[in-house]
């Protein structure tokens, strides 16, 4: 019997986990080192599979009418001046949503019959034949029948479970971070960006949405070594790599510097040969992480804890039998969909001539009649969504 299940991390991979196991009779507990839902990020797409995935819960409304309200891209010159603007405008069904209204809504649906632990974290993991035993941080010491990791890119489940992260990251040869902004210095609708040489610093600005966020990126042969929660590292960082720069890149840099909630990381996908051992599982960006540039990591996120849920109310209390369905049915999916494309190329052109052409290629008529190109070429998952309510039994 598995009933009792202890999910790591509430964001769009715990959350919809957690909706799911709860519905599907399970008891879930979620615990989440932030003593808050994170605020951070700028806006995530629920395109394909996610959207039947958010219908199924109940949530597709509420996502449509928190959808951000953006445009496109606007590459700029350090005058502000526009060089080029692309339309990125969402089609069809699919919604751009900031992704801190996307867990504010996932985890309203995800309330009932669900327990919240924030502000602390698993310290270790011993399983045996009926149960895994965890020590925290600062709770009590607990049994559970499985544990899951939606703990994200640096997750701890995957390291107590499967060793260190340098095994399973690969690095895509940048660093990244988003903070607030000052909305004055974006233009309203639009994505704006600043590149010079192998970084660019933008303003994401929702017409809907009273804030902004910035975003940075930029080139780095080589991964630092260091602890990802090292907030002075992360801040150094950020200072060395954009201090000096043009338009309104010292005011975004003053104010991320002094933003509780900046996020800073290097930019990776993991890669794991098993999403799986003995009673403990991943989900999301812990076990599948395509990268902020992929555009597909809440869609990951959200397919992949329903596949996994559903699984485990359909295996008969075998979690075997549902850890190897679960990946036996998604990794396919997953490989397709952490195919990177010319999106970092694009957003960080190494070199001015790489700029110029990137604007150019932006500014050609031949791109307004393929408005929303980079959306069609995103890679899209074909596989079915199984409809576990028709196969469901009660939880095992
Ligand atoms: C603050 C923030 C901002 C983001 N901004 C963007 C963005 O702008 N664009 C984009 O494409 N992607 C962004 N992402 C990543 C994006 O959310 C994921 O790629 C995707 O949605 C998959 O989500 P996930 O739930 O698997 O992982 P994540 O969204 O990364 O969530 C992991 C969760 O686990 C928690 N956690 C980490 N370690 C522990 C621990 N030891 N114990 C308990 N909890 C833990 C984290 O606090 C977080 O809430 C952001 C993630 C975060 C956390």
């Amino acid at each position: 019997m598995s009933r009792r299940i202890l999910i790591s991390g509430a964001s769009i991979a715990g959350l919809t986990l957690a909706h799911w196991l709860s519905r599907r009779g399970f008891e879930p507990t979620v615990i989440e080192r932030s003593s808050r839902l994170r605020a951070g990020g700028n806006g995530v797409d629920v395109r394909d599979q996610a959207i039947e995935v958010a219908e199924r819960m109940g949530v597709m409304p509420r996502v449509r009418a928190a959808r951000a309200d953006v445009v496109g891209m606007a590459f700029l010159d350090a005058s502000g001046e526009p060089l080029a603007r692309m339309d990125l405008r969402a089609r069809g069904d699919e919604v751009e949503i900031m992704r801190a209204d996307l867990a504010a809504i996932l985890h309203a649906a995800a309330e009932r019959g669900v327990e919240y632990v924030f502000g602390d974290s698993i310290q270790s993991l011993r399983q045996d034949d009926d149960s895994v035993a965890v020590t925290f941080e600062h709770g009590s010491p607990r049994r559970f029948n499985l544990v899951v990791g939606a703990d994200g890119i640096h997750s701890t489940v995957r390291r107590l479970a499967f060793g260190s992260e340098t095994r399973f990251l690969r690095y895509l040869g940048h660093y990244f971070a988003f903070a607030d902004a000052d909305p004055a210095l974006g233009e309203n609708r639009w994505v704006t960006a600043y590149n010079e040489p192998g970084r660019m610093a933008g303003v994401y600005r929702s017409g809907n949405h009273t804030g902004a966020k910035a975003n940075f990126m930029f080139n780095r042969r080589e991964p630092l070594l260091y602890d990802h929660r090292d907030i002075d590292r992360h801040k150094d960082l950020l200072r060395e790599a954009f201090t000096g720069l043009g338009w309104h890149v010292p005011a975004l840099l003053d104010r991320a510097l002094a933003d509780p909630d900046l996020y800073v990381d290097s930019l990776a996908q993991v890669r794991m040969p098993s999403w799986s051992s003995g009673r403990i599982a991943l989900v999301g960006d812990a076990a599948y992480c395509a990268s902020p540039v992929s555009g597909c990591g809440a869609r990951l996120a959200m397919v992949g804890a329903y596949r996994l849920a559903g699984e485990l109310a359909t295996a008969d209390g075998d979690h075997e039998i549902a850890f190897r369905r679960y990946e036996d049915g998604f990794r396919n999916a997953v490989r397709r969909m952490q195919q990177v494309g010319p999106n970092l190329r694009l957003m960080i052109p190494k070199s001015r001539l790489g700029a110029r052409i990137r604007n150019a290629i932006a500014r050609s008529p031949l791109l307004d009649s393929l408005a929303g190109i980079e959306r069609v070429m995103s890679p899209k998952n074909t596989d079915p969504l199984p409809d576990y309510d028709s196969r469901a039994t009660t939880a095992c």
